[in-house]
């Protein structure tokens, strides 16, 4: 092939390869064009191979011919390329399109934690009644959580085996008492609080948890006595189990009441005909009650000659297994969507 022949060819090949782009719609569509015309053994570099057999000026031309056919190609390649990305580009676009106008996906909502309503529930009956409410410290001292509460030195509840104890005598409160304590030690009666927090003991089967709530009551006044209890006790259990539930009061014994007892209520399941959840006898053990101790007033701060009252204190989780029918109380404690979905 002589040079003009050679130049003319690779004119042909140049127009023809930048048109072949055209319709091609895919990135590798258009590299496996552009390496036809102008790869290692494209139809360009397989023109080049009579370049040895011309002369030096026909050489020179002919490789000002091949870069001009190789330009084009690679502009045409070029163009092509950014056509097929913009369209690509503008295809995401319309399939990814975010409709602003779509509402948005719920978060999981689970309504109130059983125990947490139980306690609202509580705190509003105990309000409704005249009680304010009290708050005091988790981390408590002997002093709060076991001696103003004549709590005697050897009493098995001050062993480490009930109660959390921090290295410096410190502990985790065992019972809500101690605001009573604190309440007592800051004003003057009339005294009429509920404290309900977090309690803490060394504890754990179906019906204790290691921790748990209690909500405690304390009226004290001149003229405050076990009728005023008795009137307190009847209100919560109508209040909160239904108009006519029965009350019975069984003796007891806390460190921190004389007398004290211990309250059922009539089954509110069975009507007191007997069921499994009061074993039989019709009666549902709810919570512990007694007049203060003159020592707890004493320690208190407050002369029991001229002031006397009550307490009772009742656990949460207990009320709240009773009313939903529940019957392991770490279930309350898991956290487990599953369970509290059902409230
Ligand atoms: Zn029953």
């Amino acid at each position: 092939m002589d040079t003009e022949a050679l130049i003319e060819k690779l004119q042909d090949l140049g127009r023809e390869g930048s048109e072949a782009f055209g319709a091609c719609e895919r990135l590798e569509d258009a590299i496996q064009i552009k390496n036809r015309y102008l790869g290692k053994s494209g139809q360009v570099a397989e023109l080049m191979k009579y370049l040895r057999d011309l002369p030096p000026e026909g050489k020179r031309d002919v490789g000002q011919a091949s870069n001009a056919a190789k330009q084009s190609i690679e502009a045409a390649f070029e163009g092509r390329v950014s056509q097929i990305k913009a369209a690509e580009l503008a295809r995401r676009l319309e399939e990814e399109r975010v409709d602003v106008t779509l509402p948005g996906r719920a978060p999981s909502v689970v309504g109130g934690h059983p125990v947490q309503t139980v306690m609202w529930e509580l705190i509003d009956l105990f309000t409704d009644l005249g009680f304010d409410v009290a708050e005091g410290p988790e981390i408590e001292d002997d002093f709060h959580n076991f001696e103003a509460l004549n709590f005697p030195a050897d009493h098995p509840a001050r062993d480490m085996q009930d109660t959390f104890m921090f290295p410096d005598g410190r502990l985790l409160r065992t019972h809500t008492s101690p605001v009573q304590v604190r309440t007592m030690l800051a004003y003057e009666p009339p005294i009429q609080v509920i404290s309900p927090g977090r309690v803490y003991r060394c504890d754990s089967d179906i019906t204790h948890s290691p921790v748990f709530h209690q909500i405690e009551a304390l009226h004290l006044g001149p003229k405050v006595t076990m009728r005023d209890l008795i009137g307190t006790l009847t209100a919560f259990a109508e209040g909160y189990f239904g108009v006519g539930t029965k009350v019975r009061l069984r003796p007891s014994f806390f460190p921190f009441t004389e007398p004290s007892a211990e309250v059922d209520i009539g089954c509110v399941f069975c009507n007191q005909a007997g069921c499994r959840v009061c074993k039989q006898t019709g009666w549902i053990e709810i919570l512990g009650c007694g007049m203060v101790d003159p020592n707890v007033l004493i320690a208190g701060g407050i002369d029991p000659e001229t002031t006397q009252g009550y307490a009772l204190g009742l656990g949460v989780e207990r009320v709240a297994m009773l009313k939903y029918g529940v019957n392991d109380i770490r279930l309350f404690f898991e956290n487990d969507l599953r369970f509290l979905k059902q409230f």
